[in-house]
């Protein structure tokens, strides 16, 4: 697509997008995903951010943080390791920042590592710029507005009143994909790249913990390798499926929305 097209995402261009295990696979070949998030804080958002992670398409998830015991109560498929990103044994991608805290190291020691990077929530504030903008491989920002008009130093109406324009900065600023959240879903590729809409989302996905859930299947589907631009813009498709699926009119919670991610893939495929 040529620089400044804007595309929806079709419903066959995901189906094709959707990382399918071949007959010879086996789990690392399907990928293996971190998950550096949490906090003694926010312990949720890594059970949540793991959840997503484990419907995403990856073989398996490994979580390094001090959410290790919660993780793996409600998912004991997890490989939990006590060691940092740097030395927790090699991932096809990294997710860092949800529930973080304050924990600038984490996701300092994410982003310096040679592998795609979901980079979310209290990340996005606690990243260094150049941190993000030297990387060698992709990095994926997924900003709702406020986040997005904080790291534009904006306020949040300027990035409501111009999402494209916002999204389509922060890549360039960055060099990154950037998913801007919100009632449709912005997926801009890094500057001079293609800008992608989701409109699949419900309101009912305005709820605690919702970003956390597609930030894991997001990572999930990096590891898988899918390039950002096609990851971020699957996993915000499945996300608002599934966001549909869980409320049917009626509120639910993130886990409940991640609980509808496979029914979200079965649909598409
Ligand atoms: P977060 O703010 O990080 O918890 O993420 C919220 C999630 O819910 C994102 O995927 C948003 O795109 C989605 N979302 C929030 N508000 C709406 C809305 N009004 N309509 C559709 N999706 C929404
Ligand atoms: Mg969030």
């Amino acid at each position: 697509p040529r620089e400044g097209e804007l595309t929806a995402l079709q419903h066959a261009d995901v189906a094709r997008l959707l990382p399918v295990p071949g007959a010879e696979s086996d789990k690392y070949r399907r990928g293996v995903v971190g998950i550096a998030a949490g906090s003694a804080r926010y312990p949720g958002a890594a059970v949540l951010a793991v959840s997503g992670a484990l419907r995403g398409g990856a073989g398996a998830v490994r979580y390094v943080g001090p959410a290790g015991d919660a993780v793996i109560a409600r998912f004991p498929e997890t490989l939990v390791s006590d060691r940092g990103p740097a030395e927790a044994g090699r991932v096809q991608a990294w997710v860092t920042g949800p529930g973080a805290g304050e924990d600038a190291v984490t996701v300092a020691e994410v982003l310096g590592t040679d592998v795609p990077v979901l980079l979310d929530a209290d990340g996005l504030r606690l990243a260094e710029r150049d941190a993000v903008r030297g990387r060698t491989a992709p990095t994926l920002m997924t900003p709702h507005a406020g986040e997005a008009a904080a790291l534009l130093g904006v306020r949040r109406e300027e990035v409501e009143g111009a999402r494209l324009a916002a999204a389509r900065e922060l890549a360039a600023v960055y060099r990154a994909t950037v998913l801007l959240k919100g009632s449709t879903t912005l997926v801009a590729d890094v500057a001079g790249g293609a800008t992608r809409v989701n409109a699949t989302g419900t309101s009912w996905l305005a709820t605690a913990g919702s970003g956390d859930v597609l930030s894991g299947l997001a990572g999930s589907l990096l590891a898988a390798g899918l390039s950002a631009l096609d990851a971020g813009s699957v996993a915000a498709y499945l996300h608002g499926l599934a966001g549909r699926f869980a409320a049917e009119g009626a509120p639910a919670g993130a886990h409940d929305i991640s609980d509808r991610i496979p029914q979200a893939w079965r649909d598409v495929r």
